[in-house]
């Protein structure tokens, strides 16, 4: 029943054409960041434009910005609190990550009941953090169902599916998840990712020095990346989990615990070996 991810899915990452340009790997919105939380967004983010976004904007508090502005010279900044402007750029963009930093106050929600009934027919969305805190306490029906992404740690996806962790079984979750008719990354130690489809994955990778915040932030971001990049979009959020515990793995072997931002940094690195075929 549970399929195991290989190194194979990672085929979909090829060297890129010489006559690219940033236009072909997809525009992205990472929104999330309050002022307890710049961290997440900031590793979001980062972990975004290494995975290879063409053009990543970070939608954040206007505290971070400083921040932002020195720990990634190559994000665009637009202030939360200018809900016009953070529509525009919505409106543009191939993928929207929300949720890292996010938090649950009211502006919060008014952004991501904004991006939900937003969403453009071409459209993906990718659900992490605290804006699955927020979907589970309003309950938004979805307009796109294939092209939402939930990336639940397991307490998340007990407050969203109702079903307790120790409960958290294949049969279980994929009643829920065939309800919703979302992707569903299921994250745990053994993470598994169910499809619209019905089929299950399971990442046999990981190690537990990614037990450390920031590390799920991280994966959200690759995740986009990837969606923004690659036709297949199934396959991209498949490599994206194995490609982010495979990095870990390797930083594991000499280190006790995982940093997420030296996974970020291992990122276009590791994209590089798997594009030589
Ligand atoms: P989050 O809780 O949102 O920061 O996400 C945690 C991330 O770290 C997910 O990608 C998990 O799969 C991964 N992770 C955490 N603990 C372990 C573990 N013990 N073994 C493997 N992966 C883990
Ligand atoms: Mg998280």
């Amino acid at each position: 029943m549970l399929n195991l991810l290989d190194p194979s899915i990672l085929s979909i990452i090829q060297a890129r054409p010489a006559n690219c340009h940033k236009g072909n790997f997809g525009r992205v919105c990472c929104i999330g960041g309050n002022i307890h939380y710049g961290g997440a967004i900031i590793m979001t983010t980062q972990a975004c434009i290494h995975a290879g976004a063409g053009l990543t904007t970070v939608i954040t508090d206007h505290i971070n910005r400083t921040a932002i502005l020195s720990r990634i010279p190559e994000a665009m900044i637009i202030d939360w609190k200018n809900l016009i402007e953070v529509e525009k750029r919505c409106l543009e963009a191939d993928v929207i990550i929300i949720g890292p930093g996010l938090d649950t106050d009211p502006h919060a929600r008014t952004i991501l009941e904004s991006v939900i009934s937003n969403q453009t027919e071409k459209q993906w969305l990718v659900i992490d953090g605290s804006a699955l805190t927020i979907l589970s306490e309003i309950q938004l029906r979805f307009n796109y169902p294939h092209q939402i992404v939930l990336t639940p740690h397991q307490m998340e996806w007990q407050r969203l599916s109702q079903i307790l962790i120790e409960e958290q079984m294949p049969a279980k979750n994929l009643f829920v998840q065939q309800q919703l008719q979302t992707f569903v990354v299921l994250k745990s130690h053994q993470t598994e990712i169910y499809l619209p489809n019905g089929e299950i994955y399971q990442n046999p990778l990981g190690n537990p020095g990614m037990a450390i915040g920031g590390t799920g932030d991280t994966l959200a971001g690759i995740i986009g990346a990837f969606i923004a990049q690659f036709a297949d979009k199934t396959q991209a959020i498949l490599a994206a989990v194995y490609l982010h515990s495979l990095i870990a793995d390797q930083i594991a072997k000499e280190q006790y615990v995982v940093l997420p931002t030296q996974l970020i940094q291992q990122i276009p690195y590791w994209m590089k070996q798997f594009s030589i075929k």
